[in-house]
């Protein structure tokens, strides 16, 4: 040894991230003992921290693959790495974690089932179809935490005794069950439970194949999943799919279906590359495809898309081995727009008069946490809905956001509250106007100022002064910072891809207050984090009735056709103008005449609902957004022409809605129609970006609001500012609906402080 004394080195590596609870200790000892180096590895403040010795070709090798060879869930933020003095230290070892004080690491997000594991399912004697097998590269994380640091005991699983089996890999560093909080098998885990009529089963086989049963002869069962519990049902089966639909109360959302693999479910949908690999990730969210081959109607509602996911509980993987359908519909276990059931106990008052069965399993979900929903645009992962898989991996910003609470939108909501230069997103939370949804969004706020040691002193709000998120931030106590909707959604585009300089923000959603008391949604904004200066917008409208037309998207209808013709309305024949009952509508078009109750409204997505019910595609939503859904769904793939509009800081789309009844009068299909004004508002949004520029020399623009879900409006913009010299920045791991409004407003509020 003495001779190499001069090549040995020693270096101090710390690793910043999501590197605790996702077995990164163990995989730096496996690296350390492949490269026999020396030194330690502990968990600390923030991440994780390496003293190694060796020789210097070795020591390049494990920095490298540190890096590269990083465990599939963990994310490396950054890795700072320090010359140091070597000591002569003994063999590699695991220290213990090191004091953590008032700072914490990252909470990883719940993980589905790896296959090694599945392996281990079928052939580890103690865990022999173990339904909550776990490793430290896989399982609950996220849902079963209470507090920090991530420890067995400060988990859900604290009743579980560990058996002397579990203890023994727990405590071994070589196992893949090392320092695995949750690891458990038959002999001291949890275990689930069916009640069904008036039996109940404990036997795990007898459960799965009366489940199965059941299912197959059409029954809806409540399940209880990772984060909430689920209803279920076979997606084949009409029957059982429209008795699923009556049970949640729920019209017309169409249904996250779950696939026995992804051989079967490219069958039924269209898959690229980058779907297929959102679909197979660790985090496994519902990704919207294209569909070609149809379920059951009930399921998707006639829309070209389907919401589809694999499974990532063991629990799936043993219904599917018994299973002979190849589809389940697996939607959240809640009423209406209730938050997801987590308690056994609600669950059971809630579905057991309902549902055919109820499995639960007796540990507890601390953190209600639903499916996450993603749609794959222009080659890109795009978060709809943030939660398991997801949450409540942090934002990091490159400014301060700490002690700062956001407190979202009123639908949709998701909340936000920063520490140092982080910003956590909570999971989606749903609409505060419900009281369940309200209270949960109470006790999550509470909770992460636990979880993450941060007592927000300010806190970020709506400008809508009736958003039950904004009182709540008023009623608080702490000094509150209002931030304009279009703002926030454009400033969390620019958080969420660290954009410092001003940028063009298209903002286009449903409805947003305006700081001129008027409703907004079709917004050409100049803004950097701290102000804005709106540019152009959509055409104000009247919404006859206030509130009621995203219920009845007829109402917008009339209402472009009122203003394009005036009292000159010629006899068309519309659906619209056929269909809806005559003496409403002639109220309703005396309400628009005299302007009583009709709020005008620059949002896009009031447009959209016009032209899906002028079309007929739309006249009555039965659930958020149907009206826009069902215009993109209906699109004619390969029409290129585009409508004309008024290009001005008042963009105007009558000359298109006249059009567009000149179209449906000459008896265009509603697919053309639909791609036309598509390309008409990608086509209008381009000129007036274009026009920004001319006036303030700026080329980035920044996409965002709910609107930018539409998949093929986006790629369409995209594509067109990308071939006419933009900088393009638009949303991936945050929503551009509102659920990723309060990273937008922590942003504002955060800039607005320091100046
Ligand atoms: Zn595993
Ligand atoms: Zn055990
Ligand atoms: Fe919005």
């Amino acid at each position: 040894m003495n001779q190499n004394i001069e090549n040995i080195i020693a270096l101090h590596i710390r690793v910043e991230g999501l590197v605790q609870g996702v077995g990164f200790r163990p995989f730096v000892y496996r690296l350390a003992q492949q490269y026999g180096l020396h030194g330690w590895v502990a968990n600390t403040t923030g991440g994780v921290s390496i003293k190694v010795e060796g020789l210097m070709g070795h020591m390049a090798c494990f920095v490298e693959d540190l890096r590269y060879k990083a465990p599939a869930v963990s994310v490396i933020e950054e890795i700072a790495v320090q010359n140091d003095i070597p000591e002569g230290l003994g063999e590699f070892s695991i220290m213990d974690s090191l004091d953590m004080s008032d700072e914490t690491s990252e909470i990883s997000p719940d993980i589905s089932v790896c296959p090694d594991c599945l392996e281990d399912m079928k052939r580890q004697p103690h865990r022999i179809g173990y339904p909550f097998i776990n490793c430290t590269n896989c399982g609950p994380r996220f849902s079963i935490i209470k507090d920090f640091p991530y420890d067995r005991a400060k988990t859900t699983m604290a009743p579980f005794e560990m058996c002397t089996k579990c203890r023994e890999e727990y405590s071994e560093i070589s196992d893949r069950r090392f320092h695995a909080q949750p690891v458990a098998c038959n002999n001291c885990g949890p275990h689930y439970s069916m009640h069904h009529a008036n039996e109940t089963l404990t036997d795990l086989n007898d459960l799965i194949k009366k489940t199965c049963g059941l299912i197959e002869k059409g029954a809806v069962i409540a399940i209880k999943g990772m984060g909430g519990f689920h209803l279920m049902c076979d997606a084949l089966n009409q029957q059982a799919v429209a008795r699923l639909r009556k049970i949640k109360i729920r019209e017309g959302k169409p249904f996250a279906v779950m696939f026995r693999d992804i051989t079967t479910l490219k069958k039924y949908a269209e898959v690229t590359a980058v779907e297929e690999q959102a679909l197979e990730s660790w985090r496994r969210p519902v990704v919207i495809l294209k569909s070609i081959m149809p379920l059951d109607s009930g399921v998707s509602l006639d829309l070209d898309t389907l919401g589809a996911f694999l499974p990532y509980m063991p629990v799936h993987y043993l219904l599917f081995e018994k299973l002979h359908t190849p589809a389940l519909v697996l939607t959240s276990g809640n009423l209406s727009d209730e938050p997801i059931l987590i308690d056994n106990r609600a669950a059971k008052e809630t579905f057991s008069e309902k549902a055919d069965a109820l499995i639960t399993y007796n540990r507890e979900i601390y953190n209600r946490n639903d499916d996450s929903v993603v749609r794959v645009i222009t080659d890109k992962e795009r978060v709809f809905r943030r939660s398991r898989g997801y949450a409540p991996a942090p934002v990091r910003l490159n400014f301060r956001v700490d002690g700062i609470l956001a407190a979202g939108a009123e639908l949709s909501n998701c909340f936000c509250l920063g520490k140092d230069s982080r910003a956590y997103m909570s999971q989606h939370i749903g609409d505060l106007k419900n009281q369940e949804t309200y209270e949960f969004f109470e006790e999550t706020i509470k909770r992460y100022q636990q979880l993450f040691r941060v007592k927000a002193r300010i806190v970020a709000a709506d400008l809508h002064p009736d958003y039950l998120s904004t009182r709540f931030a008023l009623q608080s106590g702490l000094q509150v910072i209002q931030v304009q909707h279009h703002h926030a959604h454009i400033a969390s585009c620019m958080a969420e891809n660290s954009i410092h300089e001003p940028v063009i923000g298209i903002a286009f959603d449903g409805t947003g207050y305006g700081t001129n008391g008027h409703i907004w949604g079709g917004e050409f904004m100049v803004c950097d984090y701290a102000r804005f200066e709106r540019f152009a917008h959509f055409e104000y409208m009247p919404l006859p009735g206030g509130d009621r037309v995203a219920k009845e998207p007829w109402r917008m209808g009339l209402s472009l056709l009122r203003m394009a013709y005036g009292q000159n309305l010629p006899d068309m024949n519309l659906p619209l103008l056929k269909q809806v009952d005559p003496g409403i509508l002639k109220k309703v078009d005396e309400a628009l005449a005299k302007g009583i109750n009709c709020p005008l409204s620059s949002g896009a997505g009031r447009l959209f609902d016009a032209v899906a019910a002028i079309t007929g595609l739309c006249l009555n939503a039965r659930f958020h957004a149907e009206a826009p859904m069902r215009l993109e769904s209906a699109i004619r793939q390969g029409v290129s022409d585009i409508y004309d509009f008024v290009d001005a800081r008042e963009i105007s789309f009558l000359p298109a809605i006249r059009q567009i009844c000149g179209d449906l009068q000459t008896g265009l299909d509603a697919g053309s129609i639909a791609a036309k004004f598509h390309n008409t508002v990608a086509e209008t949004s381009l000129q007036t970006a274009i026009n920004i520029r001319k006036e303030t020399g700026i080329d980035k623009v920044a996409l965002s609001g709910g609107t930018f879900q539409n998949k093929y409006l986006s790629e369409l913009l995209e594509r067109k500012l990308l071939l006419n010299n933009f900088t393009v920045y638009t949303h991936s791991r945050v929503p551009c609906n509102d659920g990723g409004l309060a990273l937008g407003q922590i942003a504002v509020a955060a800039n607005n402080l320091i100046i």
